[in-house]
């Protein structure tokens, strides 16, 4: 179990706003309701067949690109809700982007809300990302909400990250880390079940409300592509 410092926690904490942000007009809405509409309106997103991969991963070879299809078909092949997966894709990473900014630029993303209730929630998350180092990587966990006393809002529970480097090809680390999806995507639903594995204090039935701005739900840094977990705090 590794515990990734997340940017989630600052929007839950309520430093920042949609006002804050620099959406004024939007302040009213949630921000979770901001972020999706943020993201809607800016990010590419559909099933697997149509991501553009070539584009995306202009050094691949078509082997690999064919190995990370299967592996994509076998997440499709998983899904409990019978629907093929959606994935977002983000053509402003397609090379490195640099450390300037804050985050971590994914360039191809995959998301399932596992339970999403009542203030707690469990999700499973695949991207594909750049390290700090200007390297491709392809990274996923199970996250859980924070019952903490001190509210981190958000836990990454046994994360996969391969790097592209050496003998490492990029569909080597898509499949170690579709492989893990699958077997999150097939596992317990329960939150409890996974902060219990990870030792973390279980809450969602203590009765102790949940302070927090956001109902339900992981937040989103509204940078699409921007993955809230800090490169200061790997
Ligand atoms: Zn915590």
């Amino acid at each position: 179990m590794v515990f990734r410092k997340s940017f989630r926690g600052s929007l839950v904490r309520g430093s920042v706003t949609a006002t804050t942000l620099g959406l004024g007009p939007l302040r009213a809405l949630p921000l979770k309701l901001v972020i999706l509409m943020l993201r809607l309106m800016n990010t590419p997103s559909g099933t697997f067949d149509a991501v553009p991969l070539e584009a995306l991963f202009p050094d691949a070879g078509v082997a690999d690109l064919d190995r990370i299809r299967r592996s994509a078909d076998a997440i499709d092949g998983a899904q409990v809700s019978r629907k093929p997966q959606v994935w977002q894709w983000f053509p402003q990473h397609v090379t490195f982007p640099g450390r300037a900014k804050a985050g971590t630029p994914e360039v191809l993303l995959a998301e399932v809300s596992l339970y999403d209730e009542g203030g707690d929630w469990l999700e499973v998350s695949l991207d594909v990302e750049w390290t700090e180092e200007g390297l491709l990587s392809v990274w996923s966990a199970i996250s859980v909400a924070c019952w903490c006393e001190v509210d981190h809002n958000a836990h990454y529970i046994d994360p996969v990250e391969r790097t592209v480097v050496g003998t490492t090809s990029l569909a080597d680390a898509f499949e170690t880390s579709a492989d893990r999806f699958i077997q999150w995507l097939t596992g317990p639903r329960d939150p409890e079940f996974w902060r219990a594995r990870a030792s973390f204090p279980l809450g969602s039935r203590s009765g102790r409300l949940r302070c927090s701005s956001r109902s339900a739900g992981p937040l989103r840094d509204a940078s699409p592509g921007m993955d809230e977990r800090s490169w200061e705090a790997n």
